[in-house]
């Protein structure tokens, strides 16, 4: 039976963290670290991931702020509203929770987040800096959250052969571009137009699955002993949550895998505390999170 990497355990051990850190900041009588949510729309899924983070701020001391527009909100209200919060001192980070109405020009909205409050980290120069290899950008919150549970459980990643199917800008890409970073590891990257996953599913020693498609990933189409990651998320007919990786018939195969639910979610919302802190800290004039230094 494989190790599970436990996502929730990790997660729930890095709030812990921040707690104490933003109680010091409190006792030396400096402010709390603040995040602004912007939710456009009333898509269920999107909600909860807002509720979710929303209830994470508050547990470590992040005052978080939500606001709900409606569905038919324009372009040009979601960048005022994101233009006061840049220009807002007592505002650290800035969250535009996607995806956006079909009407609203996404990455437009993305590009007008100020590069320092963009938590998320998909601000393009947030997106440079991670390719060309600099350690002062933010770095998105999912592949993040996956790096930093590789290393809490002592995954060898240096010289691994490491696959990601998917090559979306919010998690492919720039999970390909943290294992090329200080030429960790080589990296493949796949997505829809690849001629023939299984050819490098099977020789990954790591793979990271971030697509949306129930058992896309089956027994046959990984090594003996690899470690998985699993960032799907999908909601099955019958209302269960499972990821693009066939859990069950993997799990005596593989070395290592993360469970959906449990695994890469709770790491992809600690993360984005994390980088709320840096902001804050970065404001402050203090060195960034260790656990956030790749
Ligand atoms: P996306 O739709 O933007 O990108 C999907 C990628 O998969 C694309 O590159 C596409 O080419 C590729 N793809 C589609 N079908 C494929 C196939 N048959 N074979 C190989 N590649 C294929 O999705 P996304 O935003 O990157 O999210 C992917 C999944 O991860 C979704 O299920 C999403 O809900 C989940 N997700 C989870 C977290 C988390 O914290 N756990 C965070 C973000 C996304």
């Amino acid at each position: 039976m494989a190790l599970i990497l436990d996502g929730r355990e990790v997660a729930r051990k890095i709030r812990q963290e921040l707690k104490k850190e933003i109680g010091g900041y409190l006792q030396r009588g400096m402010r709390n670290p603040a995040l602004a949510v912007v939710l456009v729309g009333d898509d269920p899924a999107s909600k909860v991931y807002v509720e979710n983070k929303r209830k994470a701020c508050k547990e470590v001391g992040i005052n978080s702020m939500v606001f709900n527009l409606p569905e038919n909100t324009s372009q040009q209200e979601i960048t005022d509203l994101i233009g006061k919060f840049n220009g807002d001192p007592e505002i650290d980070g800035i969250l535009v929770q996607l995806p956006l109405p079909s009407h609203i020009n996404t990455q437009e909205i993305i590009e007008t987040i100020s590069p320092e409050k963009d938590v998320d980290g998909f601000h393009p120069e947030n997106m440079g800096k991670l390719a060309t290899g600099k350690s002062d950008g933010v770095i998105p919150c999912t592949p993040l959250g996956i790096w930093i549970m590789l290393k809490h459980y002592k995954i060898q990643t240096f010289k691994k052969d490491v696959v990601v199917v998917g090559a979306s800008n919010i998690v492919g890409k720039p999970m390909a571009l943290l294992f090329l970073k200080n030429e960790e590891a080589p990296v493949s990257v796949c997505h829809i137009n690849t001629k023939d996953l299984k050819s490098y599913t099977t020789r990954a020693d790591i793979l990271i699955v971030a697509v949306g498609k129930p058992k896309l990933i089956t027994a046959e189409m990984v090594k003996e002993g690899a470690v998985v990651v699993d960032v799907g998320i999908n909601r099955l007919e019958d209302g269960r949550l499972v990821g693009d990786v066939d859990f069950e018939t993997l799990k005596d195969k593989v070395s290592a895998i993360t469970p959906v639910p449990g695994g890469v979610g709770p790491m992809t919302v600690a993360t984005l505390l994390l980088n709320t802190v840096n902001a804050y800290r970065k404001k402050h004039g203090f060195p960034p999170h260790p656990l956030t230094q790749v």
